[in-house]
């Protein structure tokens, strides 16, 4: 039996780099569904080899399309979350850039499908609300983000399940250092948005890769890693290492530490999501050792202040990370727009992050509101900026 795959944001770059996986993997998959956000043409571009799938479009501007290649039946939010439910996946794979993607995560789960998670916001979120629909519908997460992949499947050969006790003694979750990895606090203050949009190893879409610059991208990884793996941040320590090729490692109480290696490529983490804990033999992200050099380095927590900033948030805990996140959201989309310089990004977010955030029940509710709150006042410290 073919499993049937829902592909989730599948005309961005995590949907994109599915679509390739599945392109070579007819025989072992279906797709059921494809979504995208506002636009018809690139939605229809990725059906034309999946012929069948349920098209959906959660723009709610988004005006209903019928060509040759297929027809766009779900319009809107609600819809696609119908779609999530009715389509009968198996597996979903969550390529939905932003806080966009928590719903459709949620709504996999509780349609008992499981869940190739790439968005990331969503651990960073609601971890424990996502752990707890997970668990109530036995549905699985494999995460999709490549030190994620790294860490889950480290953890599984090597703790035999076991990590929440003591044998694991840290993650190592590697980061490549973006572009700025070497640049001066002062040089920083002028790096354009062209700068932050060339990262040096990944090809991705345009909200994580100024994140990789910022290293917001790594913070938003250190409280996805405590989310997903059930240990607290502080156990989760962030390693440079430039080349990325070492995707995460894992440091247990013996002392021993040991890797996950491979090109730099989503489509072998993508791959291993979809085939869930089965090895299967895989055409991307194999590594060549000859003349490779691998390098090591400590992160720079003052050049790079979003990395501290989500630890603060972490261990604040409660509403913390999905305020972290909101107000980077909104932080980046005013960089992208020329609205903010790039040291405004992480000013933009310490300056949210320390308003007073109640601390009532943890609720979906009150996760979401604060993430609306956040990038409310996000909007008024750029705004007052801009008056200046
Ligand atoms: P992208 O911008 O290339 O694509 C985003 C996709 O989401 C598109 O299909 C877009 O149409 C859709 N989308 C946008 N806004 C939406 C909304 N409000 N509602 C529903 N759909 C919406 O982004 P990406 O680089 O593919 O990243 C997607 C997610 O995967 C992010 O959470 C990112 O952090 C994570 N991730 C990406 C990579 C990568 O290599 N690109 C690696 C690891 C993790
Ligand atoms: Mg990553």
């Amino acid at each position: 039996m073919r499993k049937r795959v829902a592909v989730l944001g599948a005309t961005g770059s995590i949907g994109l780099n599915t679509l390739d996986v599945l392109r070579g993997a007819q025989d072992d998959f279906e797709v059921v569904l494809l979504s995208g956000h506002t636009s018809a043409g690139p939605l229809l571009a990725c059906a034309r080899d999946f012929p069948g799938a349920i098209l959906a479009l959660s723009g709610e501007t988004a005006k209903p399309g019928n060509t040759g290649t297929g027809t766009i039946s779900h319009h809107g939010t609600a819809a696609l979350l119908a779609a999530i439910t009715s389509s009968g996946a198996d597996i979903a794979v969550n390529g939905i850039s932003g806080a966009a993607g928590l719903a459709p995560s949620l709504a996999v789960l509780d349609a008992g499908a499981d869940l190739a998670l790439a968005n990331k916001e969503t651990m960073v979120m609601a971890a424990p609300l996502v752990r707890e629909r997970a668990a109530a519908k036995k549905s699985r997460i494999f995460p999709v983000d490549s030190e994620h992949a790294a860490i889950y499947n480290l953890l599984r050969s090597h703790c035999d399940g076991s990590h929440g006790d003591d044998t694991l003694e840290e993650i190592l979750l590697t980061a490549s250092g973006g572009p700025f990895r070497t640049l001066s606090l002062e040089k920083m203050a002028a790096v354009t948005l062209a700068e932050a949009l060339a990262h040096p190893t990944w090809s991705m879409g345009p909200k994580i890769t100024i994140d990789s610059s910022t290293m917001a991208n790594k913070g938003l990884e250190v409280i996805e890693a405590a989310g997903l793996f059930s240990v607290s941040a502080d156990k989760v320590k962030v390693v440079v290492h430039p080349q990325s090729i070492v995707h995460s490692m894992i440091r247990l109480r013996d002392g021993a530490v040991y890797a996950q290696l491979s090109k730099p490529d989503m489509r072998l983490p993508i791959h291993q999501a979809l085939y869930g804990d089965a090895c299967v033999p895989c055409p991307f992200g194999r590594l060549d050792f000859d003349g490779l050099t691998l390098g090591f380095e400590k992160p720079d927590f003052r050049r790079f202040p979003m990395l501290a900033l989500a630890y603060r948030a972490a261990e604040k805990g409660g509403v913390y990370p999905a305020v972290y996140n909101g107000a980077n959201e909104a932080a980046v989309a005013s960089f992208l727009n020329n609205a903010a310089a790039f040291l405004d990004i992480p000013r933009i977010v310490e300056y949210v992050l320390n308003r007073e955030w109640k601390e009532g029940k943890f609720t979906l509710e009150s996760v979401l509101d604060a993430d609306h709150r956040a990038r409310i006042i996000a909007g008024e410290y750029i705004a007052k900026k801009l008056e200046k």
